[in-house]
């Protein structure tokens, strides 16, 4: 049967009583039948439970522990990579029909289960409902996505045929690379993670996936659901562990073929190194995917509709706490309307309840310890560089609870402009005219998200062209790209250029192989 042309899948509408419902009952599920479990890591289809454990917290309620997670080390990441090894003789040879079936099967159980998947990312991650339900919601989508990518390139001879030459037939074939290490973020745990992975697996590789370190049991629970759908064992290894024993071992494993990665431009260009050594015994040069950070940014002209700025700013800025490579941690604002958006930025970040992401406050905690000392010392940083308007201090609760904060009179070069904070730390500067805003967003060695808000056409095209980013937005918010709609991922040290959720992804995690045959 032919499948149906890809479509995203719907967000919930949490303003319905029954969807409401539908979480807290999901929540009230998950905390009693999952939470606290002991997770094995999972190697060729085995169970292995260490002595060592991660124990995954609820970053809004620390006294709650998510879970107990298995950590492996070098020799049981080397026991997942002969698992891997081993299993992709077998796995390369299924056809990419059949393989996209389990991606398929997969994108439908979830979504019948999907606030159940939603309710651990609100305990595990510290998302609301919207921004939980939006995770899944993607999730299902590069399931969907890629699955039928894979089915378009293995018929690409047919749809884009190779020149014809007479006496010969040619053919294309992108065939897998081979084992794959898998290093996803916090901030997005189950769509990236399931993204990052299903990509490289529907190509026809097998991976390790090294869950991060803070949501590492929503990624267990994707792990069992491929094995649920009959995914072979071995294809998907799960191996949580820490980034500096396990993720540097397979990262310059001679047996590595790919790696792919998204988290801070730090880590980013530590793996980018690392994967550039050719180790002995190593016959490819290692692929690297990798998806870093942003210093995103909206710029407002003096002709925009202000109020649409200032929500988008406000939504783009705080959105699950500004956690987000694609959050707008910049504002730049036109002089003769700055006062203007900056109050009603402010007036609208006032109104933004902070507390339990379970009681689906807007603002909830920040991931970890570790982030939430270093958002409070750029607070500090903050404080010397600009006009602190709102927030600025921890806000009550037993987690890591920041105040929605919000800086004016940024200089472009100030550090809180420049450096990515990943936290709910919004910096304001003003410009003379659009022109210098868009310079003053241009400004950065990031470029991954951006927006511009005006009403006149030749200023859009202008920016259009000008404004340097992966992912560029005409006034809306600079957050949120869907699958398939708005392939993802900027430029610069932003990444690898890859787009996630678009047409070239696919072509990451392969090697087309020209046949030519002689009639
Ligand atoms: N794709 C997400 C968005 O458009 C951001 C992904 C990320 O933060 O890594 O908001």
């Amino acid at each position: 049967a032919k499948l149906e042309d890809f479509r995203n899948e719907p967000f919930t509408d949490f303003r319905q009583k029954s969807a409401l419902l539908a979480m807290e009952e999901a929540i009230f599920r998950m905390k009693s039948e999952e939470l606290g479990r002991e997770i094995p890591l999972r190697i060729g289809g085995r169970d292995i439970f260490t002595d060592a454990k991660i124990r995954s917290i609820n970053p809004g309620n620390l006294d709650e522990t998510i879970g107990w997670v298995s950590k492996a080390d070098r020799e049981l990441a080397e026991q997942a990579m002969q698992a891997a090894l081993d299993t992709f003789e077998s796995w390369k040879k299924v056809t990419p029909r059949e393989r996209a079936q389990y991606l398929l099967k997969a994108a439908a159980l979830m979504t019948e289960r999907k606030h159940e998947f939603s309710a651990m990312m609100v305990l595990e991650a510290g998302k609301n409902y919207a921004e939980a339900d939006a995770d899944t919601a993607e999730a299902i989508d590069f399931l969907n996505f890629y699955a039928r990518e894979m089915i378009r390139l293995s018929e690409i001879n047919e749809t884009m045929p190779l020149t014809p030459v007479p006496g010969e037939h040619n053919r294309l074939t992108y065939i897998p690379l081979g084992v794959g290490v898998i290093i996803p973020p916090w901030n997005f745990p189950l769509a990236i993670c399931v993204g990052m992975t299903s990509a490289a697996i529907v190509a026809g590789n097998t991976v390790l996936l090294k869950p991060a370190s803070n949501t590492p049991v929503i990624a267990y629970k994707f792990a069992t659901l491929m094995e649920e759908v009959g995914l072979p064992a071995g294809v998907l290894n799960f191996i949580p562990g820490s980034g500096a024993e396990v993720g540097d071992y397979l990262t310059t494993h001679p047996k590595t073929r790919f790696v792919s990665f998204t988290g801070s431009k730090e880590v980013g260009l530590r793996i980018s190194k690392l994967a550039a050594e050719t180790a002995s015994g190593q016959i490819w040069i290692k692929r690297l995917v990798a998806e870093m950070g942003g210093k995103d940014g909206i710029v407002v002209d003096e002709t925009a509709d202000l109020d649409a700025a200032a929500q988008a700013i406000v939504a783009s800025a705080f959105g699950y706490q500004g956690q987000k490579c694609s959050a707008g941690s910049r504002a730049l604002i036109v002089e003769s309307v700055h006062d203007e958006v900056v109050e009603k930025v402010v007036r609208f970040t006032k109104q933004l309840e902070i507390g339990l992401p379970e009681e689906n406050k807007a603002v909830g905690p920040v991931i970890d310890e570790a982030s939430f000392r270093k958002i409070l010392d750029y607070i500090e940083i903050g404080k010397q560089e600009g006009q602190l308007l709102v927030g600025g201090r921890q806000a009550e609760g037993n987690g890591y609870y920041i105040e929605p904060t919000v800086f004016a009179d940024v200089d472009g070069k100030a550090r809180i402009m420049q450096e990515e904070i990943f936290g709910p730390v919004l910096a304001i500067g003003k410009a003379k005219d659009w022109r210098e805003a868009i310079a003053m967003y241009n400004d950065t060695e990031f470029g991954l998200t951006g927006a511009f808000f005006s009403r006149e056409e030749d200023r859009i095209g202008e920016a259009l062209e000008t404004m340097h980013c992966g992912n560029l937005y005409i006034n809306r918010k600079c957050t949120g790209a869907l699958v398939g709609a708005h392939p993802f991922g900027g430029f610069n040290l932003s990444g690898t250029d890859s787009k996630a959720g678009g047409y070239d992804y696919l072509l990451l995690f392969t090697q087309a192989k020209l046949t030519s045959r002689k009639l």
